[in-house]
């Protein structure tokens, strides 16, 4: 079995076999004694000669007061009232072989026993109230003015660091899974920094954790110095069963963390721990290069401001969680309500600012919208972007998918592993394929472990797992591969908000539309009664006006002298004129409101019977009508389509000075156009006069000539008009190629 194949579980119950707190001897600065109700010493340090110049022998099964006098006695019993693991400490004097020694007495009960441990100390002088407030008021009331959780972590630290003198203070702050990072230190300027620093999980093992909690100081003021045994009396209750030392403030150090601090250069620590909501947050970590203690009070100082730190950690986090999240909410906002103003909103979408990127503090975007993609900052190509789209529709349904190792869900990602390992996919409608990528870049470059994770574990030849302290604490680039930062719920939250808020505003934009549509169409209708009942009744009138001026030139031409005949000869000229133009309007009003009458129609008959009405109005006409090949069978209305190839044959015939008019009727099918939106293309080509460019789009506007009236047999400027609308009503479009003196292609489609 190599390192790699330890299994996090294979850790996790290797950890949680160590009897950490049950550890069976203590630190030889200090000695303990376990006490029975009756207070007769039943365990003792192996160090009792060397601090009290009594042998364990001498004390054990003896009663406290041999030692201490009946007031301290007094005070120690006490303990038992107390629940499991109160603490107390008191100045204790005693007698010993070298005279009088002051000690510092720390005694809590456990459950059937009373722990006492004694820490020799100069004085007996509890330290007083103003050293005290010395010492922790006046960091307690700058770490309330700092308000940004950086500051005051380093305001921390570096308070910490004045009050015990330690070489280095560090705060470590725990993730979700139990890896640590430095983020803030004080250090000896020649010591190499250990901020931003990442430990992994198996650094603090789980049980270590759990004992920080109940006890929140933790002092070794030599890590080299050897732990002194515990000895009990033959056959009581401590002999047959360990003391648990979970509380006791001289606890040995275990011999993995021994080693660990020693790999650092590490001689003596403090670690205070941080809680937040029950949980160990980070540990406040003193370290020294040499052996060195701290008395008893300043420890407690340092509790105590341990204490202060977490509560206001509890404040201090929360408020900068909120900060990033009302920033978040304000960058969202601008950004919302500069894409809702905007009238293009692709372009409004990948706008530098506000940027996309800082809704949800991504390096990279992609927009695809309308089938189109377009991209912002550090992201994979677009055709990347296309298959990954085309993978995650495939994979995941929601409205929002994020991951923060993609490439370990979709390999694919590999090969952009630089900019999108962290993928935020929001999804506005699979639909109309609407969406919006977030990309975060692998975090190889970014990420530094101290020392290699992977030292920590060995494997035996047997495979057996051992947890060692890992030699090297320089800084190492973490091989946690393929992954970038994760995504914070906030962020996920900003997504969400505005996904719901593009929703909005397309919705309101297709609201927009449709209104507008209704509005346009109630608008034609309107116009196109008005114009029906303008012309009808227009036509009444202008009949009156005709036919009285037709009657006046027959019957009363001799009472008019010439200019008189030549006026009305006018009037009934332009009367005919304009009874022309408002059929031509009344045409065009009926087109736009009657229903297509479609059926299949054989293009091959239609144009038949339309050559056939031409020739018979032309008896005289000279023209050439070329089909080179058959016409399809296609769905139409039969009688407009013949109005739109009767139209522009005489449009082709009419606008025509060649000796030989000629003119082609044919089609383009799907292949030979290029293209296969539409099945046919027809077309009607002369060798007419031609229209300048200019005009190739006027042509088709109602009334638009290009001549004057008395050329080219006059017309009414309508029939190109009408054939745009029949040919638009099929759903189709009409446009003109071509060259002046050379001739004319009108080309429609059908559908
Ligand atoms: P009208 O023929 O009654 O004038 P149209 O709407 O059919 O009205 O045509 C509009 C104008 O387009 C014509 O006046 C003419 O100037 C030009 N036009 C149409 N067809 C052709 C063509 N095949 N060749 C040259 N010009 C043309």
């Amino acid at each position: 079995m190599s390192q790699s194949e330890v299994t996090p579980t294979q850790i996790t119950n290797l950890i949680q076999h160590e009897p950490i707190e049950f550890s069976i001897s203590i630190q030889p600065h200090g000695l303990l004694m376990a006490l029975n109700p009756q207070l007769v010493i039943l365990q003792v340090s192996n160090n009792t000669e060397d601090l009290l110049g009594k042998k364990p022998n001498d004390l054990l099964g003896q009663p406290l007061s041999d030692l201490l006098n009946s007031e301290q006695v007094k005070a120690i019993e006490q303990c038992w009232q107390q629940e499991r693991g109160r603490v107390n400490s008191f100045k204790l004097s005693i007698q010993t072989s070298k005279g009088k020694q002051y000690f510092d007495g720390i005694a809590h009960r456990t459950e059937s026993t009373l722990i006492l441990e004694l820490e020799p100390t100069d004085s007996v002088n509890e330290i007083s109230f103003l050293s005290f407030h010395a010492l922790a008021g006046e960091a307690i009331a700058k770490m309330r003015k700092t308000s940004n959780l950086t500051d005051f972590l380093q305001l921390v630290a570096s308070e910490v660091q004045k009050i015990t003198g330690f070489d280095r203070v560090m705060v470590y702050e725990f993730d979700h899974v139990g890896a640590g990072s430095v983020v803030a230190e004080v250090k000896r300027h020649d010591l190499s920094p250990y901020l931003g620093l990442h430990y992994p999980a198996t650094d603090l093992p789980e049980q270590v954790r759990e004992l920080y909690k109940r006890n929140l100081l933790r002092f070794i003021p030599n890590l080299n110095a050897q732990p002194v045994e515990l000895v009990s009396v033959e056959n009581s209750e401590t002999h047959s069963r360990p003391v648990d030392l979970s509380f006791c403030v001289l606890r040995s150090a275990h011999p993995c963390c021994v080693e660990y601090h020693q790999n650092m250069d590490v001689a003596a620590m403090l670690v205070i721990a941080l809680i937040k909501e029950q949980k160990l947050w980070g540990l406040i970590s003193c370290h020294h290069q040499t052996h060195k203690h701290i008395p008893y009070e300043v420890r407690k100082i340092c509790e105590f401001l341990g204490q202060i730190v977490s509560r206001e950690l509890e404040h201090k986090v929360n408020q900068s969680q909120l900060d990033y999240r009302v920033r978040l909410q304000s960058l969202q906002s601008d950004f919302i309500e500069s894409i809702s103003q905007a009238d293009n909103f692709r372009e409004a979408l990948v706008n530098p600012q506000p940027s996309l990127l800082d809704v949800v503090d991504a390096q990279g975007a992609a927009v695809y919208l309308d089938d189109e993609i377009t991209l912002l900052g550090a992201t994979p190509n677009i055709e990347q972007v296309r298959l990954l789209i085309d993978w995650a529709d495939a994979s995941n349904g929601d409205n929002l998918f994020s991951t923060d190792s993609l490439p370990k869900l979709y390999p694919e990602a590999v090969a952009f592993k630089n900019t999108a390992s962290g993928l935020l996919l929001l999804r506005i409608s699979k639909v109309r394929r609407y969406y919006i990528l977030w990309f975060r870049p692998e975090v190889i470059q970014t990420v530094s472990w101290a020392g290699n994770p992977d030292e920590s574990i060995q494997v035996d030849a047997n495979g057996n797992v051992k947890l060692c302290p890992r030699a090297s604490f320089e800084r190492w680039q973490q091989t946690v591969r393929l992954t970038s930062l994760p995504w914070k719920p906030c962020e996920i939250d900003s997504a969400l908000a505005l996904r719901n808020a593009i929703v909005g505003i397309v919705l309101s934009k297709a609201d927009e539309l449709a209104r507008m549509n209704l509005e346009l169409e109630r608008s034609n209708r309107e116009l196109a009664s008005f114009a029906f009942a303008a012309s009808h009744d227009l036509k009444e009138p202008l009949r009156g006006i005709h036919n009285y001026s037709t009657v006046l030139l027959e019957d009363y031409a001799q009472l008019l002298d010439e200019d008189g005949i030549e006026y009305l000869q006018t009037v009934v000229s332009l009367s005919q004129r304009m009874e022309t133009l408002i059929n031509s309007l009344l045409r065009l009003s009926q087109l736009g409101q009657a229903k297509l009458q479609l059926q299949a129609t054989d293009l091959n008959e239609l144009l038949d019977q339309v050559i056939h009405l031409l020739r018979a109005s032309r008896p005289q006409g000279q023209f050439n009508i070329r089909i080179p090949r058959p016409l399809p069978t296609i769905e139409c209305d039969p009688v407009l389509v013949s109005e739109v190839f009767s139209n522009l044959i005489i449009n082709a015939l009419k606008y025509n000075d060649k000796p030989e008019k000629c003119v082609e009727i044919g089609y383009l099918n799907a292949e030979e156009q290029g293209e296969t939106s539409v099945p046919f293309v027809f077309y009607i080509r002369d060798n007419g006069i031609g229209i300048p460019e200019h005009h190739h789009e006027s042509i088709f506007r109602l009334f638009k000539r290009l001549h004057s009236q008395e050329k080219y047999g006059g017309g009414a400027g309508a029939g190109l008009a009408i054939s745009k609308k029949i040919v638009e009503r099929h759903g189709g479009r009409i446009w003109v190629e071509s060259v002046v003196d050379v001739g004319s292609t009108f080309y429609f489609t059908l559908e």
